[in-house]
């Protein structure tokens, strides 16, 4: 058996050499290593695959988040609403621009930013949400939506971890992760669904006027050369990078194809396990009909173990060569970082709980069915040891 990994980037890459290699060495030869024409053409291709208006490149998934709301004009003290069981990015960068993070419950079910939580949060000095695509699924965007439209928020969605998913309105109508709120911000990270071979990230929107600000903002606040108009930043997607996303975008429906096979392989194998809450599909899906409706790409594949003996789990999987993850383990309200005293424990009970169930399995798209095999098997012997 090939060892597992908690992801394969080796087995991806090996099996894509003679795509990525000459994009890489083209750019090199050119020398255009900054805002180059393969920037331009993975932009360009990445908003037609997206259907969207506007895709602006930069330089990581965090950046994305922070010049999304710096390309809003969201002002000091202003209360920004996000899902308390994420990663920090999406609330560091709040922070970071001494917004207000209002930190809210998630669903027990999809792990997303629970409805009736985020209502309840709203003051008369909200001004954004944010929405996390948890583990590769959408939020209840429709919802979210109209609480947006209710309350005049923006909504900003953090796609870091959904590109490609599918989002379905109750109507039938799809649209892709990341394109529904005012703008997304996703992240390029090697691990991510879409990864380069370094940092790299974007911002999409249909709304020319924000994209244009935005355009200024990653480039130093610069909109005619030389002439600095509002505080920007710099961050750039580079062209190396470019390069291996425009190599690798054509694969990434195939790519989610492949999570999405090997995480019904594992629901199978779990199925009848009971202390084993395999993930549940919800992100805009109504017939929980995943395999043909793209609304979940499976960036981790979850479990939750119920019986107290995930961390149990956890030492004896990496005892055995079996890599897995906990994502999250601390919930961000508990992070010394982020703690408040406005915050009460009774509002997290959901993720109070979730950090101590969760467990991630080996997800990438080069499983195959003998470490599959593997890994279902050394988990369910364990569970019901
Ligand atoms: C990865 C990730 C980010 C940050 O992306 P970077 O490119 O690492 O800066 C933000 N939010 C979520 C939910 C992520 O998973």
């Amino acid at each position: 058996m090939k060892k597992i990994q908690m992801v394969d980037l080796k087995g991806q890459y090996n099996a894509i050499k003679d795509v990525v290699n000459p994009s890489i060495q083209q750019v090199i030869e050119t020398t255009s290593f900054i805002n180059g024409p393969k920037v331009h053409e993975f932009q360009k291709n990445l908003e037609t695959y997206l259907g969207v208006k506007h895709v602006i490149p930069c330089a990581n998934g965090t950046d994305a988040l922070q010049i999304a709301m710096m390309g809003l004009g969201l002002k000091p003290g202003d209360e920004v609403i996000t899902a308390n069981f994420t990663f920090a990015a999406t609330v560091e960068v709040i922070a970071l621009l001494n917004l207000t993070p209002v930190l809210v419950d998630v669903n027990e079910d999809d792990f997303n930013i629970n409805i009736e939580a985020l209502k309840k949060a709203i003051t008369p000095k909200t001004k954004a949400i944010v929405p996390v695509h948890l583990f590769g699924q959408c939020a209840n965007m429709e919802a979210v939506m109209q609480i947006a439209k209710e309350h005049n928020l923006f909504v900003i969605e953090d796609n870091a971890q959904a590109i490609g998913a599918n989002y379905t309105y109750s109507n039938g109508n799809k649209v892709k992760a990341g394109t529904i709120g005012h703008v997304g911000a996703t992240s390029f990270f090697p691990s991510k669904n879409l990864g380069c071979y370094g940092d790299g990230g974007a911002i999409f929107t249909n709304n020319d006027d924000l994209a244009h600000t935005i355009r200024g903002i990653v480039n130093h606040g610069m909109y005619e050369r030389y002439h600095h108009d509002v505080v920007g930043v710099n961050s750039r997607l580079d062209s190396i990078q470019a390069a291996v996303l425009d190599a690798k975008l054509p694969k990434l429906d195939s790519y989610n194809k492949a999570r999405q096979t090997a995480a019904k392989k594992y629901n199978e194998a779990f199925k009848d396990i009971e202390t084993i809450i395999t993930p549940s599909i919800t992100g805009g899906c109504r017939e929980n009909i995943c395999n043909t409706c793209d609304c979940h790409v499976f960036h981790q594949y979850t479990l939750k173990i119920k019986g107290g003996k995930r961390d149990a789990l956890v030492k004896h999987l990496n005892e055995n060569g079996i890599p897995c993850g906990v994502y999250y383990p601390i919930p961000l309200h508990k992070q010394k970082a982020y703690a408040d005293a406005r915050y009460n424990e009774a509002d997290f009970t959901v993720t109070n709980q979730l950090v101590k169930e969760v467990i991630s399995l080996p997800m990438h798209t080069e499983l195959d069915d003998e470490q599959i095999e593997h890994i279902t098997s050394t988990v369910i012997k364990f569970v019901n040891g």
